[in-house]
């Protein structure tokens, strides 16, 4: 195993080996899991705790039963950041997760690089479960794992990233893993859902649905984050549907071999119809969300074995 940081804090600057090989074993724990067995000795005694200062549902509990299938003591934290100042919060935050002797820190939080700034206060290995518009490292080597048990490998394949590219660290994250693993990425969207640094990421920028879906391997819709945008950067839901949203007729245009990919929360019949979202073949939205568990447990193996070596 080369994976060479203390954190995982982003998938920018990891390198093709590291990537293989935490897949690789991400992997050997899918097998696991579908096995029913568990490997509660390996984490047993640490401390993971789940700090998330941003909703969640699937990131949350998919490394609450990650850390529980490898036999960690997991805690929750839901912080609200509407009555302190942020800065203050966080540093404060650290220094009582020191006195925890917290071990593996998962944190999610609205404002990019909160992660990091924590990673340099608190002695636990931090984990990056989402970060403003930055990174969502989990999710894109989730997305890896899953697009490489259907297609068999990531190199030369057609990725097609669309709707809203620029408030999504899962795009980033993805346009990064993606790159580096050799797959050939385009971005799909409205200019105003296309961010500035796409081409100097090294994909294709595509703003309409049938040139940017003809021949790709993989469609991975994403979600209108609303939350994130200021003003209307977008028309109605319905408008957005008709150029953008995923149905049967667009889909055409990819591959016929073509899978499908959300990360989930998804807005039906906004950037995806349900018909395409439930397909009983092309759609591995769930598969997506099995892999998540595989992918947070191999993630918190790697960094407990570099919390060993630091004894
Ligand atoms: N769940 C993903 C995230 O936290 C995607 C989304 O919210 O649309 O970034």
């Amino acid at each position: 195993m080369t994976y060479p940081r203390k954190h995982l804090l982003a998938i920018e600057g990891l390198e093709p080996p590291h990537i293989a090989d935490l897949l690789d074993l991400a992997e050997s724990y899918a097998l696991l899991n579908r096995s029913g067995k568990t490997q509660r000795d390996l984490l047993k005694g640490r401390t993971l705790i789940n700090l998330f200062f941003e909703d969640s549902t699937r990131t949350r509990t998919s490394f609450e039963l990650a850390g529980k299938r490898l036999g960690a003591d997991v805690i929750n934290m839901s912080v609200s950041t509407s009555s302190v100042n942020k800065g203050e919060t966080l540093l404060d935050t650290a220094s009582t997760l020191n006195a925890m002797h917290c071990d593996l820190l998962v944190v999610r939080h609205g404002q990019s690089g909160a992660p990091s700034l924590l990673s340099q206060k608190v002695d636990a290995a931090v984990i990056n479960a989402g970060d403003g518009t930055h990174e969502h490292p989990t999710q894109a080597l989730l997305d890896a794992l899953t697009i490489r048990r259907h297609k068999g490998r990531l190199e030369g394949l057609i990725v097609a990233i669309c709707g809203d590219i620029a408030h999504s660290r899962v795009a980033r994250s993805n346009m990064h893993l993606l790159t580096t693993m050799g797959s050939r990425v385009r971005v799909v969207g409205p200019p105003t859902l296309i961010p500035a640094e796409a081409a100097r990421l090294g994909v294709e920028v595509f703003h309409d649905m049938k040139a940017g879906l003809a021949g790709a391997d993989v469609v991975m819709m994403l979600r209108l984050q609303r939350e994130r945008m200021s003003g209307g950067m977008v028309p109605s839901a319905r408008e957005f549907f008709r150029f953008y949203g995923l149905d049967a007729e667009k889909l055409a245009y990819a591959k016929p071999d073509s899978i499908v990919m959300h990360p989930g929360p998804m807005n039906r019949g906004v950037e995806i119809d349900s018909a395409v979202a439930d397909h009983p073949t092309r759609s591995v939205i769930g598969e997506q969300v099995e892999m998540g568990v595989a992918c947070r447990m191999a993630v918190l193996d790697v960094l407990a074995r570099g919390l060993r070596r630091n004894v």
